[in-house]
């Protein structure tokens, strides 16, 4: 197809984190008409100042944590702080002229297709308490995976706040003075929960208690003293993992190393027995780490097993059953002293401002959500997600997913699927996430990991990029996903300009 061929498109950008930024970034410089909705006040999203609870850090390491163009700063740590991400994406909106494009304090509250028969959508915004609308040629949903607080509560809460007690969402755990004297109880087993678990004791609580349901593999900064980002994250390692799409003879040899695979994760295991002391915990989980990894991983908060050592944090396998004149009852029966709770119990997955008819195209019975590549459902025209999807390099995921989408939007794929062909290929990742490896279905089966490499270079195969390896084949099998080298290979693929 021709580059005179694509037409300027009116594009309505929702969300201002790390994914609207890359998302606005990615159509606007194919020439399009770009108006990003954030309804906050400033941009990053979960990085959002007055959304971090205190001491909150990147899992990933600042190289695999950043956009192509810019890494994060020199004297920025291995694993930046929420205040320095919140800057890095500032200073990116900045580098490329994204701020202007933006709305702040804007929120999309609906979009129906537009009314005047033409392709798009007509987005309801509500901006200093008053809804106007307005039509858009294309949608580029960014909304990301915690913009819908999961609130619930167990019986006895009414009381227990009458009482003075205080129940927070994990998000609302901003002013650490609220724990200072108090008992303290976490419910939740995710990086969050141990994060203000570990915030709690460091701030002067009576106690503290994480109650958790099931033990799950966590994964130290430091593996046997070896960056994690040296073990975990490499071609020859996602390789060990039951893939999609494997084809006779990729499933002949995965056979044939089995034995090996096997062997490699059971050391995996016995080295984080021992470096985090999971036995004397009653921390071992009882899934094979292999069958366990996806975006749901959490890395160990640092200070969380020294807390538990120390005997300043104590756990329960469980989770609340009713707040009572003494304290918080458990499921186990057990009644814990409480005046805070925590709920990191996480966050709705949705686009509540989509039609029910076109939520119900996009997500299944089981929760799991009909997208082609993570990103578009041929039932959904004219609108795609950008970061939608969870990942353990997500900032560069979201990167590579909106140049994919610009392309598909403008019909600019070298591999532009058709309807069937993107159906027949979500049917298949359904199969395998429901058959073949259930970890997959984890947040509504959008979540990349541990296949970055696998999805990426699929992406750059459709968008028809001459380089999708780095030259050194040592280098590409057993190094972390390097930003920098993607700028390339995104570079490789065809260009164009939309007028
Ligand atoms: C504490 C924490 C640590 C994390 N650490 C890592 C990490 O180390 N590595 C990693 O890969 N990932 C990490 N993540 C995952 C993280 O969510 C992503 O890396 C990334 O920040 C997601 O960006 P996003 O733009 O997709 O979504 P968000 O950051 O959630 O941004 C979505 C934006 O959309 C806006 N919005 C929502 N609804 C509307 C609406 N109706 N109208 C207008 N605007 C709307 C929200 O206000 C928000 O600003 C972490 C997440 C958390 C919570």
């Amino acid at each position: 197809m021709s580059a005179g061929a694509v037409n300027r498109k009116s594009v309505a950008v929702i969300g201002g984190g790390v994914s609207g930024l890359a998302a606005a970034k990615a159509f606007a410089e194919k020439g399009h008409q770009v108006t990003g909705f954030e309804r906050s006040h400033d941009f990053g999203g979960v990085w959002e100042l007055s959304r971090s609870y205190p001491d909150v850090q990147t899992q990933s390491p600042k190289d695999l944590y950043c956009y192509t163009d810019l890494p994060m700063p020199r004297d920025y740590p291995e694993w930046p702080k929420g205040p320095q991400v919140h800057d890095y994406l500032l200073s990116y909106a900045q580098k490329h002229d994204l701020v202007p494009l933006f709305r702040l304090n804007s929120n999309i509250k609906a979009m129906e297709r537009r009314s005047d028969g033409q392709p798009g959508w007509t987005l309801t915004i509500e901006a200093d308490g008053v809804e106007r609308q307005e039509d858009f040629d294309f949608v580029a949903v960014c909304t990301g995976q915690f913009s819908e607080k999961n609130i619930i509560s167990h019986p006895g809460q009414d009381g227990f706040v009458q009482r003075g007690g205080l129940v927070m969402h994990s998000s609302e755990y901003i002013d650490p003075d609220v724990v200072r004297g108090k008992h303290v109880v976490v419910l939740g087993g995710s990086k969050s929960a141990t994060d203000i678990a570990v915030n709690a004791t460091r701030n002067g609580a009576k106690s503290v208690r994480l109650v958790y349901r099931e033990n799950v593999w966590r994964i130290p900064y430091f593996v046997g003293g070896i960056n994690f980002k040296h073990l975990l994250y490499m071609r020859a390692q996602e390789q060990q993992f039951n893939q999609w799409g494997k084809s006779p003879v990729q499933r002949a040899v995965a056979a044939l190393f089995k034995p090996l695979v096997w062997a490699n994760f059971r050391g995996l295991e016995t080295m984080l027995k021992l470096q985090l002391g999971l036995k004397k915990h009653n921390m071992v989980p009882n899934i094979p780490i292999e069958k366990d990894v996806s975006c749901s991983v959490p890395i160990v908060t640092p200070g969380f097993f020294e807390a538990l050592n120390a005997g300043q944090l104590q756990t329960t396998i469980g989770s609340f059953d009713s707040y009572t004149e003494d304290g918080l009852k458990l499921t186990t029966g057990e009644v814990v002293p409480c005046d805070v709770a925590v709920l990191a119990v996480g966050w709705k997955l949705g686009v509540p401002y989509l039609p029910q008819d076109f939520q119900d195209k996009l997500i299944e019975r089981d929760g799991q959500y009909r997208v082609y590549r993570l990103s578009v459902n041929p039932d959904l025209p004219d609108m795609g997600f950008v970061g939608f999807n969870s990942s353990f390099c997500t900032i560069l995921s979201a990167e590579m997913i909106a140049n994919w989408l610009v392309r598909f939007a403008d019909g600019q794929l070298a591999n532009q699927p058709t309807e069937a062909e993107m159906n027949a290929n979500i049917d298949m990742m359904l199969n395998w996430r429901r058959n073949e490896r259930p970890a997959a279905q984890i947040y509504g089966g959008l979540c990349s990991a541990p296949f970055h490499f696998k999805h990426f270079d699929e992406l750059l195969t459709d968008m028809g990029a001459k380089k999708t390896k780095r030259s050194n084949p040592l280098a590409e099998q057993f190094r972390y996903p390097n930003a920098a080298a993607y700028g390339e290979f995104l570079a490789s693929a065809p260009q164009y300009e939309a007028n």
